[in-house]
């Protein structure tokens, strides 16, 4: 085979950067970015040349040549991170980023961040503030709690926590609540990291106060209980109330520790769902030290959140490791807007969207998934079954893993091609779309579909059948 041929036809730099659609990405993107891309896209077709012997696909590389480049410059131009339609009915999704924000917080962060703000600046006295002094005030008021302080996530907010408080000492904790959260998280690799010593009492079901009791020495920081979260132990159980436990360290000088994980403010009962210990419980019920995520059921934006004791929340607030773990200013002017949303216990469920898409009512889900499948019927009816169907949603989250809220969803089951390529090609819209496949259908529960999103779900499977 005579390679020389093809090597000539692959295009001069110069030729490819003076032609219209090299000019047009040169417009859009820079003339030295591109011509990076062309560069290297014509060098990767030389060496294709030198290693193939198929002169059929050495053809379609050459004459791809154009196409390559502009897919090139645009794997790096094009955003990585997207707006996507969650019709996974799970709420809190960890992979499509857990909590949704209210548009008033967004504002707000644009508001503030496209300018300076008093972030770390006391404008009363005109010298440095604290950056936990915009919300420290509404929360302490919302908990009850003496003092609040805020890091990156509640992963650090326990770490820093036990470094301060159990470092080269010891700290009781059930062993029903040695728990892994997802993304690697274990309580005992937190409690080495920190250097704390854990000591285990009772069992996988059932834990006594004697336990705690019996194991509480001269050398205890502290006692710690931890949410299950993201598992359930029922059946023959048993642990030991918070007051009991608080009255118990209180005997002993010992802080009582409680990572309670998702920060819930309101009785979810009044959402149908079933009682989560809140926040303030906690304080009431003696804890000294609470701390809990920004992102999961308070319906925040990330972070780990600490109340309580001044004392100890000042100790904590000097350490190292807080300045390692510090919020950003994104992160404290949305804490501000989340707790104020709070200070309303009656309108914030229409103010939090987490709480809202909890609480939607299912009459109204019903009626989004009649109108969008109707219209579907019509518009895709010939190359797909459209049908509605009952569904459960879940939290996510790793919050309340065994609650499901009854909903309801599009069924899709397309003619032509099989459920999980309309589940790829949804995924792949110019807004992806992200669906569940149930017994071989496409579920799409309309419960996380929000407003506006029903017309990009529309478009999407339009566009596919078209
Ligand atoms: C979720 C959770 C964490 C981790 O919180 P992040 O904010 O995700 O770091 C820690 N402890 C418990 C009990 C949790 O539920």
């Amino acid at each position: 085979m005579d390679k020389n041929k093809y090597y000539r036809l692959i295009p001069k730099v110069d030729k490819l950067m003076d032609s219209d659609e090299i000019k047009n990405l040169c417009s859009d993107c820079g003339r030295e970015y591109v011509l990076e891309s062309v560069r290297k896209v014509t060098e990767d077709l030389r060496e294709f040349i030198n290693s193939s012997d198929n002169e059929e696909e050495i053809t379609r590389k050459v004459d791809s040549v154009s196409a390559d480049i502009e897919q090139d410059v645009k794997s790096y131009t094009t955003y990585h991170l997207r707006r996507v339609v969650n019709a996974t009915g799970t709420i809190l999704h960890t992979n499509l980023g857990r909590a949704v924000v209210a548009k008033e917080t967004a504002e707000r962060i644009k508001e503030l961040v496209t300018g300076y703000s008093n972030l770390e600046y006391d404008l009363e006295k005109g010298e440095r503030g604290s950056r936990y002094s915009s919300f420290e005030n509404i929360i302490t008021r919302i908990t009850g709690a003496e003092s609040a302080m805020a890091v990156n996530n509640n992963a650090g907010a326990v770490l820093l926590i036990l470094s301060v408080l159990a470092k080269d000492r010891e700290v009781i904790v059930s062993r029903g609540e040695l728990v892994e959260i997802g993304g690697s998280f274990r309580i005992p690799d937190v409690m080495a990291q920190s250097g704390g010593n854990l000591v285990e009492v009772g069992t996988t079901n059932k834990t006594h106060l004697f336990d705690y009791e019996d194991a509480i020495n001269e050398n205890t920081a502290a006692l710690l209980k931890v949410h299950s979260s993201n598992y359930k132990i029922v059946g023959f159980t048993e642990s030991v109330p918070l007051e009991e436990l608080a009255e118990l360290a209180h005997r002993h000088g010992i802080p009582l520790i409680e990572d309670i994980g998702s920060g819930v403010l309101v009785d979810l009962r009044r959402y149908g769902l079933v009682y989560e210990p809140t926040v303030q419980a906690s304080v009431k019920a003696g804890a000294d030290i609470v701390c809990f995520s920004g992102d999961k059921l308070l319906g925040g934006p990330q972070a780990g959140i600490i109340v309580g004791k001044k004392s100890m929340i000042d100790r904590i607030k000097k350490h190292p490791l807080t300045r390692a773990l510090r919020i950003d200013k994104f992160t404290a002017i949305a804490l501000e807007c989340v707790f104020r949303q709070y200070i309303d216990e009656d309108r914030v469920v229409d103010s939090v969207p987490v709480l809202k898409l909890i609480n939607r009512n299912l009459n109204d889900i019903k009626n989004q998934v009649e109108r969008l499948s109707g219209r579907l019927a019509d518009e895709i009816g010939k190359n797909c079954e459209v049908k509605t169907e009952s569904c459960e949603s879940q939290i996510g989250g790793g919050s309340l893993p065994l609650e499901k809220i009854e909903s309801c969803a599009v069924s899709l089951k397309p003619f032509n091609m099989t459920t999980s390529s309309l589940e790829m090609k949804l995924r792949h819209a110019k807004t992806p779309v992200i669906c569940r496949v149930v017994n071989d259908n496409l579920l799409m529960d309309l419960r996380t579909v929000l407003e506006g999103e029903d017309e990009i779900i529309f478009d999407g499977l339009k566009n596919i059948f078209k």
